[in-house]
């Protein structure tokens, strides 16, 4: 044997026997039938060979056909993906890109630049944007206005979005290419709302002003005035704890209602119409609430003052029905010894909808042991909310989601350690449990400075009658 043959050997047997086929001197001493195998493994040993190679030039081709749409531009867009600054030549080159896809950029921006990142495991967009250095508002903003045309919580790791900044570094919208090949983006326009566009084209929002008179209740009058169930459903969670919608409104007293709805170019009606202004008037007063999303992307319903209504946290999430078992002490159920009970239970059928007993923001979402699947909601510094058992989550929600009191953030369910669907409901003051059935007020919210600054523009931009009153 050669030097060559030896190692070769010892290399692996099948490059031995590669080797081996190119020597005619092995070829004299085979018999016929172990010619004919050879052969045979020979062939085998040709078609992998065109297969790896057809497989090496096909994928990329393929690849390229199907993450890049053959139009020029778009080709053209994905070489200017970097994450260095670009040359003013190409800079110049993306906005003509940008003009040509219709994308509602600042006119007066000089210099665009984009930068390409790709979403981290266990991150959300509006988390990838504020990696980014995007302020939280825009960081909202932004990735609230393309759940409008694309459901972020399928996005992967690794997706990739182009993020673009003015020349002050100021965010001013993103595209993405999905799975699907499709690229949809979200762009700021003069007045500082991302407007999402997709295939079906952009999205619109128009403001609806409806106007009405109290006959016999303000559901009736609502409707007779052409407004939405669905913002009627607002007013009323708008005003809740102020007004008496049964016993303060009497017949003749106007009232006037400003809301938001998102329309494709096509006309299509997208995303939950928003309640933006409401004014009613009462045998006691004239209510004007202004809704207002401050920087930190708290959502709320504000007086002409710039103050929210103080509220109170429900003590029957699920209404007038019966308790199973109260705050205190008890037998447990299945446990069969005596325990705290730490909330109260309210029996329902599995699947009843769990309302949040109070606006705040979700800073548990999950299994937690004997609750079964478990929310708690933090209202303010000293009071949260739990539930526990339900069946289901409004899947809407994570850890760090705002929710508006009276919002269905779940469903009842018997989940944990439970005999029956029921809702676990306990109210926490101070990290300690305190019986439901009380009263608690969550004090007033007073916007100030920079914040109340915005609530004027933004009051105004939507009811342009409105005036900052003076205190007397
Ligand atoms: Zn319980």
């Amino acid at each position: 044997m050669f030097p060559l043959s030896r190692f070769l050997k010892k290399l692996h047997p099948l490059i031995h026997r590669i080797y081996l086929f190119l020597k005619p001197a092995y070829w004299r001493l085979r018999t016929p039938a172990q010619k004919k195998f050879d052969i045979k493994l020979q062939y085998i040993f040709i078609g992998c060979f065109i297969g790896v190679l057809l497989t090496a030039l096909i994928i990329p081709a393929a690849h390229h056909l199907i993450s890049y749409p053959t139009d020029e531009t778009q080709a053209h867009f994905s070489d200017l993906i970097t994450e260095e600054p670009l040359s003013p030549e190409k800079t110049a080159d993306l906005k003509e890109i940008s003009i040509s896809d219709n994308l509602l950029l600042n006119e007066a921006e000089s210099q665009i630049i984009p930068i390409a990142l790709q979403l981290n495991k266990n991150e959300t967009l509006s988390g990838l944007l504020t990696r980014a250095n995007v302020n939280i508002a825009d960081a909202l903003a932004a990735s609230e206005s393309l759940t409008l045309i694309t459901d972020l919580r399928k996005l992967r790791p690794g997706q990739s979005f182009e993020l673009y900044f003015n020349e002050d570094n100021i965010f001013q919208g993103l595209k993405m290419e999905m799975r699907s090949g499709e690229v949809v983006s979200t762009f700021k326009n003069k007045n500082g709302d991302f407007i999402p566009q997709s295939k079906e084209g952009k999205i619109e929002t128009r403001q609806i002003s409806l106007e009405g008179v109290i006959q016999s209740s303000f559901a009736a009058a609502a409707k007779e005035a052409g407004v939405p169930n669905i913002i009627t459903q607002q007013v009323i969670r708008a005003l809740d704890g102020e007004i008496n919608f049964r016993t303060d409104l009497k017949a003749g007293e106007p009232f006037k209602i400003i809301y938001e709805k998102k329309t494709t170019e096509t006309g299509k009606e997208i995303g939950k119409s928003q309640l933006l202004y409401v004014s009613l008037t009462t045998n006691k007063d004239t209510y004007q609430r202004y809704y207002f999303v401050d920087g930190l992307g708290v959502q709320g319903f504000y007086n002409e003052y710039g103050e929210s209504a103080p509220q109170t946290i429900m003590k029957r999430p699920l209404g007038r029905g019966r308790i199973s078992s109260n705050f205190g002490t008890r037998i447990h159920p299945v446990l069969g010894y005596q325990i705290h009970h730490d909330g109260v239970d309210f029996p329902a059928p599995t699947g009843t909808p769990i309302p949040a007993a109070a606006d705040g923001v979700i800073v548990r979402l999950g299994r937690n042991g004997g609750y079964g699947k478990y929310i708690k909601i933090k209202h303010n510094n000293t009071y949260s909310t739990a539930y526990g058992h339900m069946n289901a989550y409004n899947k809407e929600l994570r850890v760090g989601s705002y929710v508006k009191r009276g919002e269905t953030i779940g469903y009842v369910g018997s989940t944990g350690r439970s005999t029956g669907p029921h809702l676990h409901f306990e109210v926490i003051k101070n990290n300690k449990q305190v019986n439901p059935l009380k009263t608690y007020t969550l004090p007033k919210r007073t916007l100030k400075n920079r914040t109340l600054q915005a609530f004027k523009e933004r009051a105004l931009e939507i009811n342009p009658e409105y005036i900052y009153p003076i205190k007397n």
